[in-house]
């Protein structure tokens, strides 16, 4: 039977939890056991695919194409486990379930309620992730904060977990703000033991208080939240702010977390090997040296919609020792006068994946631009499509050259739907998740990846029309990738350049801390190179 750990927030929104939980999980992964996670979301919308993510940050894909909140990237690229659709549910999906199942006559009539019925749901999600994922532990966060009232049927459902499985098998661990306050010099407990309050008048008592400052506390402090927090002093963990985020894990394991929860729910736990770990922080500690990326997308007033790009980056930077500097190029107000301007000394480029018409005449400027003087670039999804019409236009002479997502009646159609697809139900109805490429022998993309295919994730609606190839290799792109199966275009490139390749899927999913994806890696080694 797997254990249970359930992560909550406490006084404020973005303390982390996401980060306490998947450091947790690679203490107790490395201390060899099998680790799970799962993200609970007290918002309604049915998944974060249809959000805006100028507003809520990317949409991050699993495997099996789930598409979930972006802490599901930090999950996986701390513990470097596939998670699934599984691990991400949101209010709304849980309780279109409830209503649909109301609706067939599922509930024979009774009268359908947030207790039992929502509830018994989600704890009905949570016991899935046990049977799908075989693991020793599932940790779980629980979006929001504690006294939000959209997160009260998910704290209910989680304190009926604790009393179905017994104490020794569940764990409850909340992350709350312990904030200083300057005028006074001093660290102040009362939010916390607020935050405690509440989780008490909900039936919970945390096992441990992970508390979130800007630097380390005195003993004395930690006292005081141990006997106000009705919690033994060794279970007050203080986790200070960190210039890195995979500096936590090795926080953690100083103040011996894992064997705390260890002890708590009985586990049999190995000598905690970190050196993976230590590794990667020495070479972030290394990593002095910058080198600037030029990002050109339309999402940049929120770095958090491009965050898997940008740790995709950053991880193949410090495999280089070097620190990746972000330059965002709004692609929306990037035109014929001011593309030279802004894009001057430009060392590489990267278009990401977007949706919808704006901005896009802006990222095709830039994908001409890298193409025609030699600039590295890198085109993910929405940056393949725009390297090919700019190719179609300006080499092969195609002026209408589009994909049908921006101008449905262009005699180009360069990309277009696949058949099956329409255009009306957007939700969850894009290609989504891992695909096979095939890699052509002796192209870019089968050096970068050292192999004859590569398996990664999707997300997208539009194709490359097949009815192009002949005559973009005639005139010099390669189709260095294809999914064989449905005859998909996967990946582009263009050959006597410093470094130009693209593809429809996005590469950004599967980098892990020492393991960057091979086409970041390759991208940032030709900045290092392009002198
Ligand atoms: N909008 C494009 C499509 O749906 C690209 C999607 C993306 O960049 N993720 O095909």
């Amino acid at each position: 039977m797997a254990k249970y750990i359930f992560i909550t927030g406490g006084v404020v929104s973005g303390l982390g939890k996401g980060i306490t939980g998947s450091s947790l999980g690679v203490l107790l992964k490395n201390s060899g056991l099998k680790v799970f996670m799962q993200k609970f979301d007290p918002y309604l919308n049915i998944d974060p695919g249809t959000m805006n993510p100028i507003e809520h940050g990317e949409v991050y894909v699993t495997v099996d194409g789930g598409e979930t909140d972006l802490d599901l990237g930090h999950y996986e690229r701390f513990i470097d486990e596939n998670l699934s659709k599984v691990s991400s549910w949101s209010a709304g999906r849980i309780y279109s379930e409830a209503l649909n199942k109301e609706r067939k006559g599922g509930y024979l009539g009774k009268t359908v309620q947030v207790i039992p019925h929502i509830t018994d749901l989600i704890k009905e999600k949570i016991y899935k992730a046990e049977e799908k994922s075989k693991a020793d532990i599932i940790i779980s966060e629980i979006g929001g904060t504690v006294g939000d009232i959209e997160s009260q049927p998910f704290i209910e459902a989680i304190r009926q977990v604790r009393m179905e499985k017994g104490k020794n098998n569940v764990m409850f661990i909340h992350v709350a703000l312990l904030p200083y306050l300057k005028v006074s010099g001093e660290y102040k407990t009362k939010p916390i033991q607020h935050s405690v309050k509440e989780m008490l008048s909900l039936g919970i008592q945390p096992d441990i208080i992970v508390a979130r400052t800007e630097s380390s506390i005195k003993d004395r402090l930690k006292s005081k939240i141990s006997l106000f927090c009705n919690i033994p002093i060794s279970n007050v963990i203080v986790c200070p702010d960190s210039d890195s985020i995979y500096k936590v894990p090795l926080v953690l394991k100083e103040t011996k977390m894992h064997e705390i929860v260890a002890k708590h729910l009985d586990l049999k736990i190995k000598e905690l090997r970190l050196e993976g770990w230590e590794k990667f922080n020495q070479d972030i500690i290394e990593s002095k040296e910058k080198i600037k990326v030029h990002i050109v997308g339309k999402y940049v007033e929120l770095s958090d919609a491009y965050l898997s790009v940008m740790e995709s980056l950053k991880i193949a930077g410090y495999e280089f020792h070097k620190k990746i500097e972000f330059v965002w190029v709004n692609s929306r107000f990037l035109n014929k006068d001011n593309i030279d301007s802004e894009l001057e000394g430009a060392k590489g480029i990267l278009v990401p994946g977007g949706f919808g018409e704006e901005g896009v005449e802006g990222k095709i400027l830039a994908a001409n631009f890298a193409r025609t003087k030699d600039i590295p670039y890198l085109g993910i999804c929405l940056g393949m499509q725009v390297a090919c019409i700019e190719f179609a236009r300006n080499v092969l002479g195609l002026s209408e050259a589009h994909s049908t997502e921006i101008n449905p009646t262009t005699n180009n159609k360069i990309f277009d739907l696949m058949e099956g697809k329409d255009r009306e139900n957007i939700g969850g109805t894009l290609r989504l998740g891992e695909y096979q490429a095939d890699l052509k022998p002796g192209s870019l993309a089968n050096k970068l990846y050292n192999s004859n295919i590569a398996i990664e994730r999707h997300r997208h609606r539009y194709e490359f029309n097949n009815d192009f190839i002949k005559q973009f290799e005639d005139n010099g792109m390669i189709f260095s990738g294809k999914y064989l199966e449905k005859n998909l275009v996967e990946i582009v490139e263009i050959p006597n350049h410093k470094f130009f390749i693209a593809s429809q899927y996005h590469p950004e999913f599967t980098s892990r801390p020492i393991k960057p994806n091979p086409l970041f890696k390759g991208f940032v080694k030709a900045i290092i190179d392009n002198k």
